[in-house]
């Protein structure tokens, strides 16, 4: 057994696996630093909430149980602090659950078909590929706009799910919700469009960009949205993530879903957090003050930074980008190179506190000048 490819299945033999960004305690080691700042994985800036990590500490003397299958308590806070009704929730082990069972549940592997930007989230091309569901991908517009009408030519009847993430990953582009109620309401009958929402929390405007309130009052019954405590709330260690949904695909997602995939202190975390309005606020200012920072700081430096409204900057800088992420790893900066979303030429850098921003920025200032000359 296992000394040949055909002792597992063809696309696992052929699996590419998501590639995350680097770790701290990696850089640490490999350049003998004593701190390193990581602005390569959209997290939060401000780190854990003193007030979740006080729950946490808590509760955790309850890690020895499984959870409440179906989290039912955090359903239920989480639909009070929506204003939803709880049928059109579902809970996954961080966001990347919610699109993994999508494909199971939607997609017939060699008839149905997802369609997406390219380039997109790692997350789609990973499980579209592990589930055997081919992905259609239209390329994006030039300066990376969202364009649907590109997405609209891929789509035919046995398109069974649509992803569009807007704000999009990697290149910060996010699109109206009038443009994408009105793209929604023109799919084939049985298409679900699927907005992932990772960073709609930046957004200017959730009324302007969102889908939600077109969701909960009804008017549209073919979108999911996918929302996550990872980036804004600052959780993405405990892996919690949500569907909002029609409620009977839901229901669907709550059948299939492995019965403990929230756990108990991430349940408690999620319930802290929700509470903790002040924390959600100084997220959302230091991340939007931050973008405005780095913005400014890195065109002035001579770089392209293409228009953000998540807690990161797509960025094409004057030099190689290669290069420029060996320097800042030298000096305890890491930021995210993008060969892996066909974008060899960029790097994606996330907002940090305005020092970590500016300490980015002195070391560009010095980093940059050294690779024009040469
Ligand atoms: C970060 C991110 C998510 C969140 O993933 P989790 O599994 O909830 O941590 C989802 N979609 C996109 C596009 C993201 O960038």
């Amino acid at each position: 057994m296992f000394t040949s490819a055909s002792d597992v299945r063809s696309e696992v033999e052929s699996f590419a696996p998501y590639e995350a960004g680097l770790s701290i305690a990696e850089i640490q080691q490999k350049y003998g630093l004593a701190r390193v700042i990581k602005m390569a994985s959209n997290e939060n800036p401000l780190g854990t909430s003193p007030v979740v990590q006080a729950a946490v500490q808590r509760h955790a003397g309850q890690a020895f149980r499984y959870p409440q299958a179906g989290n039912p308590r955090l359903v239920q806070a989480l639909a009070a602090h929506l204003g939803i009704d709880p049928a059109h929730l579902f809970l996954g082990n961080g966001s990347d659950e919610v699109i993994d069972l999508l494909f199971r549940v939607r997609a017939v592997p060699g008839v149905h078909h997802a369609v997406a930007f390219k380039p997109c989230f790692g997350i789609y091309t990973t499980q579209a590929c592990l589930n055997g569901v081919s992905l259609r991908q239209a390329p994006l517009g030039s300066d990376f706009h969202l364009n649907l009408n590109a997405l609209s030519a891929l789509i035919d009847e046995n398109t069974s799910l649509v992803f569009i993430t807007s704000p999009d990953n990697p290149s910060g582009a996010t699109i109206k919700a009038a443009e994408l109620a009105a793209f929604a309401q023109a799919l084939p009958p049985a298409c679900l469009l699927v907005v992932d929402e990772a960073y709609i929390e930046f957004a200017s405007s959730l009324n302007e960009y969102s889908l939600f309130s077109r969701i909960a009052s009804g008017e549209l019954t073919n979108v999911a949205l996918l929302r996550t405590f990872s980036k804004l709330y600052g959780l993405a260690g405990l892996r919690v993530g949500y569907g909002i949904l029609p409620s009977r695909l839901a229901e669907y997602l709550w059948r299939v879903r492995l019965p403990f995939s929230v756990n108990i202190l991430a349940e408690e975390a999620v319930l802290a957090v929700l509470e903790d309005r002040a924390f959600q606020e100084e997220s959302r200012r230091v991340v939007l003050a931050g973008r405005a920072q780095l913005t400014d700081g890195l065109r002035a430096l001579g770089c392209v930074v293409y228009p953000s409204q998540a807690n990161f900057l797509l960025v094409k800088p004057l030099c190689s980008a290669r290069a420029l992420n060996q320097a800042l790893l030298q000096r305890g900066l890491i930021i995210r190179t993008l060969g892996a979303y066909d974008l060899p030429d960029h790097v994606r850098i996330s907002v940090g506190t305005a020092e970590e921003n500016t300490f980015l920025l002195q070391a560009m200032a010095e980093i940059l000048p050294n690779f024009r000359r040469s």
